[in-house]
């Protein structure tokens, strides 16, 4: 734990850790629901939204809960999220492009999945999710869909929404609304004491009754802090009242798309089913150029940032090759991780998915990304009325996706899911961690932010 700041701490009521779209979504929440309590954001970034949260880090569609199992919180997050970001476009002049989406039926056995998506679309709330022949796709919404795709599952809701204005916009609610936003203020370490929660950062010390986590992919490492770094009444010995957030990982996995080079008149989003997750099939996008744009792959990441992205504290190379170590096996902490299933847990996760046929096609994907993003797209896209070769296509963008995993069972967690710790010395306040950052974080935003600090 970093040296303590000589200055008092500031003592705020909430403090939300992390300024993308999850720690804002949960900062808006609470300022709405304790108008008189002091609610502050940190960021360790000059600026908010540099994750995973960023344009062009993640493919920016409203997702329809077509792919969510009704009932589960994701679905009801997502549910709540995706009419509400809609309509908080409207609100704030900003323009979503509604484009539609298709789930276009690309191999044997596709049909049974659109099906599924159907039932899952229409008790999620959707109006119209319609399983239509590939004529009538074509007739009616993409005209440049190959002619091998004979069904589909239409579903017309579908917007694409501007990830970066929707982040300023809520910065601003926050702010009108009395919130504090505190930018290249990085989270240190954390102690729970009788008053609340003691948390260090790079530039003094807040004492906070509650504490909640967004940092994206580095929440797990936040969690364990939180965990383990607790201290007994004299404040001198350790002792440990939480082991759960020892039992989960965020495995950061990265997903690139590709762009191409010119602009062609492909006008919704198309996606293939997900078969055989945590593999995603390929998707077609309308871009904001008119240069339609592919992706993404799914790919072990050494980082939990993209390069050169954490500014605000540059790290040495050793710092790195630990951290690039620690993503790829897993560093074991203690003797306790070495007993438990999964020492070395995302390892084995990343092994799994070389091994599958999924897998190994993906490495080759990535090592070869136009290549194989030209032939993926074949599926979907008529060559008669939009030729593509290799050369047509340049790397695009890419963004770390976090997985999470349950240490204990190796399995990959699925559902929106929290780690909430209790003080030890006092009851009434709670250190919250969200365990499950990844997609559809963005459309789910405000149903997952209400959930999150449900008990705030
Ligand atoms: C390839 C890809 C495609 C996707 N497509 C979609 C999609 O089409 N639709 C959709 O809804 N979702 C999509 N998602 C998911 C969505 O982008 C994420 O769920 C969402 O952006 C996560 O937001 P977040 O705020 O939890 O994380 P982030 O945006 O990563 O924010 C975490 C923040 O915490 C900060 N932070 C970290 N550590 C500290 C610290 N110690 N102190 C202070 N601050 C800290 C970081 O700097 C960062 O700003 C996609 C994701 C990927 C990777």
């Amino acid at each position: 734990m970093a040296s303590h700041s000589p200055s008092a701490p500031t003592n705020v009521d909430t403090l939300v850790i992390g300024g993308g779209i999850g720690g804002l979504s949960a900062a808006r929440v609470l300022v709405g629901k304790k108008p008189d309590a002091h609610i502050v954001l940190l960021e360790k970034e000059p600026e908010l939204g540099q994750g995973t949260s960023r344009a062009d880090h993640n493919t920016g569609t409203g997702h329809t809960g077509a792919f969510y199992p009704p009932g589960s919180a994701k679905a009801t997050a997502a549910n709540e999220g995706f009419k509400w970001l809609r309509q908080y476009h409207d609100e704030k002049g900003m323009e979503p492009r509604e484009v539609g989406k298709i789930i276009a039926a690309s191999q044997p056995g596709d049909s049974a999945l659109l099906q599924k998506y159907q039932k899952q679309a229409l008790a999620n709330g959707q109006k119209v999710a319609s399983i239509l022949s590939g004529d009538e796709l074509r007739e009616k919404y993409e005209p440049l869909l190959s002619r091998n795709i004979t069904e589909g599952l239409w579903l017309p809701e579908a917007y694409l929404f501007d990830a970066n204005g929707v982040i300023q916009a809520m910065a601003g609610d926050i702010r009108s609304l009395g919130g504090e936003i505190k930018t290249k203020h990085k989270f240190l370490g954390v102690r729970a004491i009788a008053e609340g929660w003691l948390v260090t950062t790079n530039q003094g010390e807040f004492l906070a009754k509650n504490v909640v986590n967004c940092a994206g992919t580095h929440s797990d490492r936040i969690a364990r802090m939180a965990a383990g770094h607790l201290v007994d009444e004299d404040g001198k010995v350790e002792i440990e009242i939480s082991r759960g957030a020892r039992d989960w990982k965020i495995m950061p996995v990265m997903g690139s798309y590709v762009e191409l080079n010119r602009v062609a008149d492909w006008r919704t989003a198309v996606y293939e089913p997900t078969r055989n997750p945590p593999f995603l099939g390929v998707h077609v996008m309308p871009g904001v150029n008119g240069k339609p744009f592919m992706g993404p792959d799914v790919f072990f990441s050494p980082l939990r940032e993209r390069f050169g992205q954490e500014t605000s504290e540059p790290q040495g190379l050793a710092k790195r090759i630990h951290e690039a170590l620690d993503n790829v096996i897993g560093i074991p902490r203690s003797t306790a991780d070495l007993t438990r299933h999964g020492a070395v847990p995302n390892l084995q996760f990343y092994l799994n998915m070389a091994t599958k046929a999924d897998g190994r096609a993906e490495v080759w994907k990535h090592l070869n990304l136009d290549e194989s993003f030209a032939k993926d797209v074949q599926r979907l896209v008529n060559p008669d009325k939009l030729e593509l070769h290799r050369v047509d296509f340049s790397p695009l963008r890419s963004g770390i996706r976090a997985q999470a995993i349950d240490l204990l069972t190796g399995e990959v967690l699925q559902d929106l899911a929290k780690e909430e710790i209790i003080n030890h010395y006092n009851p009434n306040s709670r250190f919250i961690s969200d365990k499950m950052p990844g997609s559809p974080g963005f459309t789910a935003s405000i149903g997952k932010g209400k959930w999150l600090t449900h008990s705030i």
